[in-house]
């Protein structure tokens, strides 16, 4: 437990800096995987299961038919033809979900539905068509089925026992399907992220306010409810909270029992009002750096009761940074997965990025796969912070510190958050 009244640790010494790396060393530390708990099938969908499942039956669970028509013995129609039908008494019907009524014996056989139970003494099916019927008494058969056909044998697709899903695994419609066909109703899984969103901000009103002179609407809670969504988070949205240190606090720790994770955003900056600092390192152990990045330099981490705090700075194009970089990372180590990263391409740009030297840079850009590879263009001026550039864009091009400018036609890593066609 972090000690009341622990001092904010401001990780901005000399040049104050804090490379990407470490700082997002820093903030997986702090997030674990959830603790697994088992989960109805529709609940866990989408979640990790952590534990390996094996299947507690075979699969199918019974031999069945594949066909309509006459369960038999094939040794008795071993020369069976169109010319010479071989002749069985019929004793009785296989329906689908009974146990069949008799046996098979020796010179018999059943009418048998698709999917019923083979009758014991049966072992392979002639379909209704290379049969006839006569007198309801009696069936002939016009062909001499190998043993085994048309049956499908019990455990064919799982044996008891196998392994139906393994730990790590997510459970996607075919996990879903398998583990409710093998009976395992509520595997045990990592659960969803509960992650509590508050916008900090004397100037912010709802969106379904109309802003008198000099008021914002709250574009950050919903950047974040989205983008926690999108993640497989459960967003709890606390709402707007004024820059007043207690009533952060207060709200903040309103919603400890049912959060697994926080985030703020706003406030963390060096100013007089910079509320998050001032209430947080009392009941929480949170650090407050300035990472070398652009946009979304000031950021604090943390934990509060040993929960992730986020506190992500105010400015809107930061906040979706912030939470690509640092936020989503975080919350899929919580859910148990392990490729925590967007997937990458390298494109060449079609315009010049210029930037800060000695920061990282996240330009938000279009990238489209074009015939000689990817291929990326900025969506914002130079240096922009406007949400607009962040709608327009499908990815973020990374200019590593070091560079200046990233000239045109020259290659640049990118991340991309949402398919092309999204
Ligand atoms: P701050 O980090 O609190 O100093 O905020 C930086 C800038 O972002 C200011 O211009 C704020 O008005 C703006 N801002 C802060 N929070 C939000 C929000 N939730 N939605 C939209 N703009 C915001
Ligand atoms: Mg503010």
């Amino acid at each position: 437990m972090p000690e009341a009244g622990r001092p904010v640790h401001d990780h901005d010494a000399g040049e104050g800096l804090v490379s990407v790396e470490d700082a997002r060393e820093r903030v997986l530390a702090q997030a674990r995987p959830l603790t697994p708990i088992e989960l109805p099938l529709t609940d866990g969908f989408g979640c990790v299961v952590a534990a390996d499942v094996h299947s507690p039956i075979d699969l199918p669970r019974f031999a069945s038919s594949a066909m309509d028509g006459f369960a038999v013995r094939a040794a008795d129609v071993a020369d069976a033809a169109p010319s010479r039908p071989g002749e069985l008494k019929l004793v009785g019907r296989a329906l689908i979900g009974q146990r069949p009524q008799a046996t098979v014996g020796s010179g018999e056989a059943m009418r048998i539905a698709t999917g019923a139970p083979i009758p014991g003494g049966a072992d392979a099916i002639v379909p209704i068509e290379n049969a006839e019927v006569l007198d309801d008494e009696l069936v002939r058969v016009f062909e001499a089925p190998s043993a085994g056909r048309h049956v499908r044998p019990q455990g064919e697709d799982v044996a008891e026992g196998d392994l139906l899903v393994p730990a790590g695994k997510r459970l996607g419609a075919p996990e879903l399907g398998l583990l409710a066909n093998a009976g395992v109703p509520h595997p045990l899984v990592h659960p969803r992220p509960r992650v509590v969103v508050l916008s900090t901000g004397d100037e912010l009103v709802p969106p379904t306010t109309s802003p008198s002179f000099g008021q914002v609407h709250d574009a950050n809670a919903f950047t974040l409810f989205a983008a926690l969504r999108e993640v497989g988070a459960t967003p709890i949205m606390a709402g707007i909270v004024r820059d007043d240190v207690d009533q952060l606090r207060d709200t903040v720790l309103s919603y400890e029992i049912q959060a697994d994770a926080f985030i703020s955003s706003g406030g963390v900056s060096v100013g007089e009002r910079d509320v998050v600092k001032a209430a947080f390192f009392q009941r929480g152990d949170v650090s407050f750096y300035k990472v070398a990045m652009q946009p979304g330099m000031p950021q604090g981490f943390g934990t509060i009761e040993g929960k992730p705090f986020f506190g992500l700075p105010g400015n809107p194009v930061s906040v979706f940074v912030s939470f690509e970089v640092f936020v989503r990372p975080a919350i899929l180590k919580m859910m148990g997965r392990s490729r925590l990263g967007r997937p990458e391409v390298t494109a060449t740009l079609t315009e010049e990025i210029r930037g800060p030297r000695g920061k990282l840079q996240y330009a938000r850009v279009e990238v489209v796969r074009g015939a000689d590879g990817w291929v990326a263009t900025p969506t914002g001026g130079r240096g922009s912070n406007l949400i607009s550039t962040v709608a327009r864009a499908n990815g973020l091009a990374m200019i590593p510190v070091g560079t200046e400018a990233a000239d045109e036609g020259s290659s640049v890593r990118v991340m991309l958050f949402r398919s092309s066609e999204d």
